[in-house]
């Protein structure tokens, strides 16, 4: 699933081709992709016309404020990803006018809803799994539903202090699961919670009532370096997860544990281990993370 970074790279990408452009049309062969109104004619004609004002990122959610104090809330979920490209359809099937990933990778052929935009482009979700969705709501209400989500790790307010009281918000918990809690932090999953708990060697099984003050601070600074790298490096493309313009991402080339079981450890040469927890798996080292 595309986390904090994925998504953040997409708003900024997406900044630089939508703005300012006008919906004059959408498609869909998926309507229950559209959650909000629950009709999907509503929904497109709510949507056509109107201008991108701004693309911003809350947690997971691309939101995309409209004329009217509209947003355009857009969640990718477990395999979605979000394309601007230009494609026709051949056969029933959208295929990309220019050549280059949007044509050759197949990851970027799951395309099931489309945006036309007023410049002759196309801002498209492929999602092989089809759980993405798609709604609109007034600003100001889509504000007091984000009301239970965790703070935003990234911003200066984000401080020790903060992760600190935002944790008691669970009494306990094993690390990695709390660290994917979004009521505790907004946007991080199971690619960055265990690059997190590699990097600062604590075991994601750790309940949180054990871990004392300075691994805390450890976690509390991991958090923001990694997610920096994920965004420096354009997100992490082990999975579905494209850039806007269908080329990977390179976080998946530098991670030390996500994906990595049966390799060796970069720290100690252990062979990472992958384990279940609760529905996820943790990727990490049972030497140097205990
Ligand atoms: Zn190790």
């Amino acid at each position: 699933m595309p986390e904090l970074p994925e998504v953040e790279t997409t708003v900024l990408d997406l900044r630089k081709k939508v703005l300012k452009r006008t919906f004059v049309d959408i498609w869909t062969d998926f309507k229950k992709m559209i959650k909000r109104p629950k009709s999907f004619q509503k929904f497109r004609k709510e949507l056509i016309g109107k201008k991108v004002e701004n693309v911003r990122r809350r947690a997971k959610n691309i939101l995309i404020d409209i004329s009217n104090d509209k947003t355009l809330l857009l969640h990718q979920k477990i395999s979605g990803h979000t394309l601007v490209g230009r494609w026709e359809l051949k056969k029933k099937q959208w295929v990309s006018k220019l050549p280059g990933p949007l044509l050759d990778d197949s990851k970027n052929r799951f395309l099931h809803l489309i945006f036309f935009l007023d410049n002759g482009k196309q801002l498209a979700i492929s999602d092989p799994r089809k759980f993405a969705k798609a709604e609109l709501w007034d600003r100001d209400e889509l504000e007091k539903e984000f009301k239970n989500l965790g703070p935003e790790p990234l911003e200066d307010s984000f401080t020790f202090e903060e992760f600190k009281k935002s944790l008691k918000k669970r009494k306990k918990g094993k690390i990695k699961q709390v660290l994917m809690d979004q009521r505790i932090i907004a946007g991080i999953g199971n690619i960055y919670s265990d690059e997190i708990l590699w990097d600062t060697r604590i075991s994601p099984f750790k309940d949180i009532n054990s871990l004392n003050d300075q691994e805390l601070k450890n976690i509390y600074t991991s958090i923001k370096k990694i997610l920096k790298k994920g965004i420096q490096l354009k997100g992490d493309s082990i999975s579905d997860y494209r850039k806007i313009d269908g080329t990977k991402g390179g976080f998946q080339l530098w991670g030390k544990a996500y994906g990595r079981e049966g390799k060796k450890c970069q720290r100690c040469r252990t062979i990472i281990k992958r384990e279940k927890i609760g529905g996820r798996s943790a990727h990490f080292c049972p030497k140097c993370q205990s």
